[in-house]
């Protein structure tokens, strides 16, 4: 941030960092509010929801909607009402003073007085080239949202913490037999998910297991395992595979200015979506480690938009006070 020149920045009243359901929904109430919000969409706009095929559990769509339409509606909303979204992603932050400095992609300086951070998280990948291509095709890292599409048939979840054995527990109620590939013979989740997963009937733990492809041409068939301790591979023949590997909230531009959790996730105050620096507020998946469903994100997204409306308002009448103790004393 050295060599940025900030005397040169456009200067907005707010600025709305990401495009997920939190941020879009927090441009809407807020360009309702006439803040000018101006929404920088960052590396993936739309957020995860524009990786997703169809959401059938967002409220407001009876016949399911895909993923990628619905965040054009969200897009579109926000912008009815004025809200400027712009191309760039937010590479550097300086909250320590007011007006809030922030550089975009990493040479254009641009100042706020108050901010709306809902950059989300991303789901953990193995990182293979099939897993990639077959994603939104069998691949998914979100049981509460395509779980449903597996009715009667063989799923696995890969992973061996509380994500992964939820994920599992929750893929019972649809699918046939759900598999928990982890590459170790010991779970890292909850003692109480263990003791659930272990007792349910359709779950079958594959221990020391690695998968090494995906397999299928437009559809997921099925995974090459490696048994990591004899090295022996194999196929399992299955139609659905869920990352339950972690997700990682997108905040590491904010660590050291912001109060993270021991997992990067950004800590607000309780009931509402304030950190721990006055006018910058949080939403969504970088704040929200628990419920991570869009419908929540867009919760938390008109929260921060109120809490930042009103944290606005106190501060101009305040200024207009100061001003006007000035104006009497001189
Ligand atoms: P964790 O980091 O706890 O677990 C990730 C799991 O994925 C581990 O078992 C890990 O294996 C495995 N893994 C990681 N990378 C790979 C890889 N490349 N290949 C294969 N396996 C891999 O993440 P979670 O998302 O499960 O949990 C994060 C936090 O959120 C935890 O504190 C958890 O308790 C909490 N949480 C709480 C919930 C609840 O209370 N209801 C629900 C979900 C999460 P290994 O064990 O070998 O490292």
């Amino acid at each position: 941030m050295k060599d940025i020149d900030f005397s040169v920045a456009e200067r907005h009243k707010m600025v709305v960092i990401g495009t997920g359901p939190a941020g879009l929904t927090a441009a809407l109430y807020t360009s309702r509010a006439n803040l000018d919000p101006v929404v920088f969409q960052g590396s993936e706009p739309g957020g995860q929801l524009s990786t997703t095929t169809d959401v059938e559990n967002f409220p407001g769509y009876p016949d399911g909607v895909m993923g990628p339409d619905m965040m054009q509606h969200f897009e579109a909303q926000a912008k009815r009402f004025g809200a400027d979204l712009r191309w760039g992603t937010v590479t550097s932050v300086d909250f320590s003073e007011r007006p809030f400095r922030m550089v975009i992609d990493e040479e254009t300086a641009v100042l706020a007085d108050a901010v709306i951070i809902s950059t989300g998280a991303s789901a953990q990948y193995l990182g293979l080239e099939n897993e990639k291509r077959l994603l939104g095709h069998g691949v998914s890292a979100c049981a509460t949202c395509d779980g449903a599409f597996f009715r009667e048939q063989d799923v696995a979840v890969v992973g061996g913490g509380d994500t992964a054995l939820e994920e599992a527990l929750f893929l019972t109620r649809f699918a046939r037999k759900v598999y928990v590939i982890h590459r170790r013979d010991e779970l890292r989740a909850s003692m109480i998910m263990q003791e659930r997963a272990i007792a349910e009937e359709k779950i079958e733990f594959l221990w020391n297991r690695t998968v090494e492809d995906v397999l299928g041409e437009k559809e997921v068939t099925g995974v090459v395992l490696r048994d990591t301790q004899s090295g022996e591979v194999s196929e399992l023949p299955l139609q659905g595979l869920f990352l339950g590997i972690g997700h990682r909230p997108n905040t590491d531009i904010f660590k050291h200015i912001l109060t993270l959790d021991s997992n990067n996730y950004i800590v607000t105050e309780p009931d509402s979506t304030y950190t721990s620096v006055a006018g910058v507020f949080a939403c969504g998946d970088a704040q929200d480690h628990v419920y991570r469903q869009a419908v929540t994100a867009a919760g938390t997204g008109c929260m921060a938009a109120i809490d930042a409306e009103r944290w606005l308002s106190e501060q101009e009448a305040a200024e207009r006070v100061t001003m006007l103790n000035s104006l009497t004393s001189n």
